[in-house]
């Protein structure tokens, strides 16, 4: 099989290591960026290495531009060109709009938007020079219909959607797919604080009467990355079980 890279964001727990998973097993090397669970990354990274592809864990917070440089250098180092890029890394921020604090908004913006920025930004030239490559950005349900006490998150999720098509335009010509994973409800981390009467008031609301998996999730991202989704670009791909329709 052809070489293919895959550096994925966020990539020490939940959606982002299901997704290093599934690729992985189907033969691709793994980078696995990773914030602050170095120790986790790092065993995933071995784990993923005992299916017999190279896996390496690297750090960086995807809303500091010098740290995403260096993340970039040590997987091409490593590993090669990047041939996929996951923007998965994500924080969420529950609470009244009218508490939210400039510093919360200013962070939620940085990791959930300028981080796909940053990391496209670093992506792209290689990519361009190669003429292929595809990105895959985490947007969310919320980012396409909104969330109560969800403000600065909904509107971080939205703007990946709008940088997803507007990039899928513009580079579409170099032969670069971008597009947009937008899960439901997806049982992780982030989804922790959730009460067995928040889970299942989301259940009732949703046509397949559960919420998803981090592996459900991770799937939609293994098919925008690969040649089955060959002729997909600026597309919003939602696992989600029915919710938002
Ligand atoms: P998670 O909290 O388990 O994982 C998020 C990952 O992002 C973590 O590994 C975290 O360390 C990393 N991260 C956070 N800030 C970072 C930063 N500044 N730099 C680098 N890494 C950083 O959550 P998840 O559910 O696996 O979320 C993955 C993506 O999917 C996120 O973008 C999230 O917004 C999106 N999403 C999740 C759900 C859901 O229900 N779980 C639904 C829709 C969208």
């Amino acid at each position: 099989m052809e070489h293919h890279t895959v550096l994925i964001t966020g990539a020490s727990r939940g959606i982002g290591a299901a997704a290093a998973r599934l690729f992985a097993e189907q033969g691709w090397d793994v980078a696995l960026g990773y914030q602050t669970k170095k120790a986790e990354a790092e065993a995933l990274a071995a784990q993923l290495a005992a299916l017999g592809v190279r896996a390496m864990a690297v750090g960086a917070d995807v809303a500091d531009a010098a740290q995403v440089d260096a993340m970039f250098a040590a997987v091409e180092g490593q590993l090669g060109p990047v041939d996929v890029l996951v923007n998965n890394a994500g924080i969420a921020q529950i609470g009244l709009f009218t508490d939210l604090t400039e510093e919360q908004w200013d962070r939620v913006m940085d990791v959930n938007c300028k981080g796909v920025y940053l990391c496209c930004r670093r992506a792209l030239p290689a990519m361009i020079a190669a003429h292929r490559g595809s990105i895959i950005n985490l947007s969310s349900m919320w980012g396409q219909v909104g969330a109560s006490c969800e403000v600065a998150y909904s509107a971080a999720k939205a703007a990946v959607i709008g940088l997803t098509k507007a990039l899928a335009k513009e580079v579409g010509p170099s032969g670069i797919r971008v597009n947009c994973v937008a899960p439901g409800v997806i049982a992780t981390d982030m989804n922790a604080a959730l009460t067995a009467e928040d889970i299942a008031a989301l259940e009732e609301e949703t046509p397949l009467c559960r919420i998803g998996t981090a592996q459900e999730a991770a799937q939609a991202i293994l098919w925008l990355a690969g040649e089955k989704s060959a002729f997909v670009t600026g597309q919003v791909l939602a696992p989600n079980g029915g919710i938002v329709v």
